[in-house]
Order: structure tokens, then sequence, then C-alpha cells
């Protein structure tokens, strides 16, 4: 089989490449070794969107901080074109002393008002979100009648929204599919030749040839650069263990809650209801080799307590549905600095390697976009379809 451009990974980072892709008129094809997409990390993880203030609060000046505020006045409208559920659940971060609302004031003034104004680096137009705000404590308790009452009050961010991200994959995928991307499922990337400026990629289902190659295989990106020394970034697979809890917990709680953490950190401190009226707590977060997916038992203890800490008077312990464990390409763990790598490398032209970590679904809407115009770049002609869809979805098989 040719392709103009072959995606290996049908993750949210390839299916947003094959989203955009799939409005030009060339040959594409993903390359997923399971029997469907987004079941890596794309559907382990918290299923946050960052939308206000958690978006605006990454590192000025990284991808990560532009492909995420940029996606932010995408996500309605994907949503409503590729009907998939989008729900603002609004985030309320916990203020329990004066060093808490000095970090919170400092965030609140720095990237709010940056975002906002029209000469702002990545401007977001005033009515893409609501502005964050200070409450105090009696109406975080009206908000939220089982919290932690020993609290000032809260930054509360109404913007911050949850998604199913494998719902989310799925849409992607469909859309791509509508509109001519070809999906190899249960297919395996086990080799990568260079031939002449293309490749030649060896799958446990035959050999496919491609002119340019997106590596977008999640914590197995380094494995797939290696086959042509591609290899132009670094990066730790960092581990988190979730944990789920029953409809009735759902029930009792509206937003997604959490504080910085402290003697906690690197792990995280929050919960949240998801999509589908569960509720979810976490982040155990651990360094460790990326085939080790054990669910410990001190990891759910700690899940168990952060819930605890944040809603003391529910009893969770009974309540538990299932954990699990979720990969992040982590770039730089010394200085909590996260950020994207999404380029070219130097000595391999026609290849690009997609690296996300945190926020890679929060940010996936501009992914595939930043990816197009890097093709584009290149001088790799692609012309525009005068028929495709953004709304129509077609089965995978
Ligand atoms: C614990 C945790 C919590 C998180 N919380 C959030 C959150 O709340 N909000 C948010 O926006 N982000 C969050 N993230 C980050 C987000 O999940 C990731 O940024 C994103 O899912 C990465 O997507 P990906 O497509 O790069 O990787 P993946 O989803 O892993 O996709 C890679 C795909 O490549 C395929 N593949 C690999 N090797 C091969 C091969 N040899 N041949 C063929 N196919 C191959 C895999 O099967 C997989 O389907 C979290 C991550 C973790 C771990």
């Amino acid at each position: 089989m040719y392709v103009d451009i072959a995606i290996v990974g049908g993750g949210i980072a390839g299916l947003s490449v094959a989203m955009e892709l799939s409005k030009y008129n060339i040959d594409v094809a993903v390359i997923e070794k399971n029997n469907d997409v987004g079941l890596e990390t794309t559907s382990t993880n918290h299923n946050l969107i960052c939308q206000g203030a958690d978006s605006l609060s990454f590192r000025p000046g990284t991808l990560h901080a532009e492909l995420n505020i940029k996606s932010i006045p995408l996500w309605p409208k994907l949503s409503k074109n590729l009907n998939f559920k989008f729900k603002r659940i609004g985030g309320i971060w916990l203020i329990r002393d004066k060093v808490d609302y000095q970090k919170f004031l400092k965030l609140k003034s720095r990237s709010f008002k940056q975002s906002t104004k029209p000469d702002a680096p990545y401007y977001i137009p005033k009515e893409d979100f609501t502005p964050v705000e200070f409450i105090d404590r009696k109406t975080v308790l009206d908000m939220e009648p089982y919290i932690n009452k020993d609290i000032l009050g809260a930054l509360y961010d109404p913007n911050l929204a949850t998604v199913d991200p494998k719902e989310v994959a799925k849409a992607y995928a469909e859309n791509a599919n509508y509109n001519g991307v070809k999906f190899l499922l249960n297919t395996e990337v086990k080799m990568i030749r260079r031939e002449g400026i293309g490749f030649s990629i060896e799958t446990n289902n035959g050999n496919i040839k491609a002119s340019f190659v997106i590596n977008a295989a999640g914590i197995n990106i380094d494995r797939i650069a290696d086959f042509v020394k591609a290899k132009n970034f670094s990066y730790v697979p960092l581990k988190g263990t979730i944990t789920d809890f029953d409809e009735e917990i759902g029930k009792m709680i509206n937003h997604e809650v959490h504080v910085l953490p402290r003697n906690e950190a690197p792990n995280m401190v929050t919960a949240l209801p998801t999509i589908h009226g569960n509720f979810r707590s976490g982040i155990y977060m651990e360094l460790t080799y990326r085939s080790n997916n054990e669910v410990t038992k001190y990891a759910v203890d700690y899940n168990i307590n952060v819930a605890k800490k944040l809603f003391p008077d529910i009893n969770f312990e009974n309540h538990i549905i299932k954990s699990f464990t979720g990969f992040m390409a982590y770039t730089n763990p010394d200085t909590g600095w996260h950020d994207f790598v999404i380029d070219i490398p130097e000595y391999v032209p026609n290849w690009i390697n997609i690296l996300l970590g945190p926020a890679g679904v929060s940010a996936s809407p501009m992914i595939g976009k930043y990816v197009v115009e890097l093709i584009k770049n290149t001088g790799f002609k692609i012309e525009e379809k005068s028929n495709y869809s953004p709304t129509g979805r077609k089965v995978i098989s």
C-alpha cells in the first residue's frame, strides 16, 4: 500500500492530525496497533478540558500553553459539529490560607488579564469564557455542601469542562474516515526504513510506503523515532493512578475541586464528577518503567485520601468502582515545566514527532492544525478538498 502521509498511532494526537488532513486531497492512513482508537493514554486520564484558569496558567511562551489556549474557543463548536458530550463543570480551587491566596492572586492577574487583552499573545475573545473570580467560604459551601469546611474561600473557574476523551477520539476518527482517511487497526509498526525521501513501514499486516510520517505513538514515540534516527527529544514516562467512584458519589458533587499540592507533590489533589455521572479522584504519580501498569494499594489509598481530604463527610470506601493507570510522556520533571514537542527533526525531513504530556487532550483541537502548518511549510503540496464535511462521521472497522 502507498499513502502520502502515514500517521503512526490512533490516540488523540494522531486522530486530531487525521481529521485536519482529511480536509485535503491526499491519501492518509492511521496505523494503530489496537483493535480500536483512543485506547491508551487518551482514555486513561483525568478527562478534564482546560478552559480557563488552568490553561492560562501554563508557562507563557511554551507550545503547551499556545495550543491549549488556542483550543479554548474550538471545543464547543467541535462538540456540536461532531456530536460528542462536552460539559462545563467549573473548577473550585480551594484557599486554605494566605499562601494559597497569594499564589492564586498572582496566577489570576498574570494570566487572565494578559490573555483577554486584544494585543495579548494568545488573545481569547471575551465571549469565549467567563472571567475567573474569587468566591468566599459561604459561596463555596453553597455550591458544594459536602466540601471541607476548613477553608477561607476559593478561586472559581466557571469554564473548566469535562468530556469522555475516548468518545472525542472516536468522533475525530469517524470524521476523518468519512472524509477519506484509511484506518489500519490491529496493525503494529515493527520497523521503519528511509527510502529516498520517503519511508517503508513494516507492520504485522504487511508493508506500507509513505512520503511523510507523523509519529504520534504516545509513550512509544521514542521507539518509532529510533527506527530512522529521528529522536530529537527526551522524556520520562510518568505514571498516574486514578480511582473512580459510583454515581451515588457523583450525584453529591458538582464541580472539579482541588488544592495546590504541598507535601503531596508531585502527586495531585484533585477530584471531579465525570461526564457519565461518576466521580473521579487522584492523581498518584510515579516515575517508573512504561510497562509497569500495576495498580498498587498505596496509590489507591492515596486517591481515597484525596477524596476524603476534599470531602471529609463522605464515605468513599464503599463506593469504589475501579482504579487504573495511565502514562504521560513528561519532558521536564526536574523543573515541573513541561512542554509539547511537535516538530520536524533536523536530519529527517518529511517526519514529524508529536510528544504530548499533560493536557494533550485539551490541546487536541489545535494539534492537527499546527501539524498541517508544519507540513505546508516543508513545501509538501496539499490542496483543500471541495467536498470536505466538518460534521460527517463514518464508523471505522
Ligand atoms: C494520569 C493522567 C491524567 C491526565 N489528565 C489529563 C486531563 O485531565 N486532560 C488532558 O487534556 N490531558 C490529560 N492527560 C494527558 C493526555 O492524556 C495525553 O496528553 C494524551 O492522551 C496523549 O495522547 P497521544 O495520542 O499522544 O497518546 P496515546 O493516546 O497513548 O496514543 C498513542 C497511540 O499509538 C499507538 N501505538 C503505539 N505504538 C504503536 C506501534 N508500534 N504501532 C501502531 N500503533 C502504535 C497506541 O496503541 C496508542 O493508541 C493525562 C495523562 C495522564 C497519564
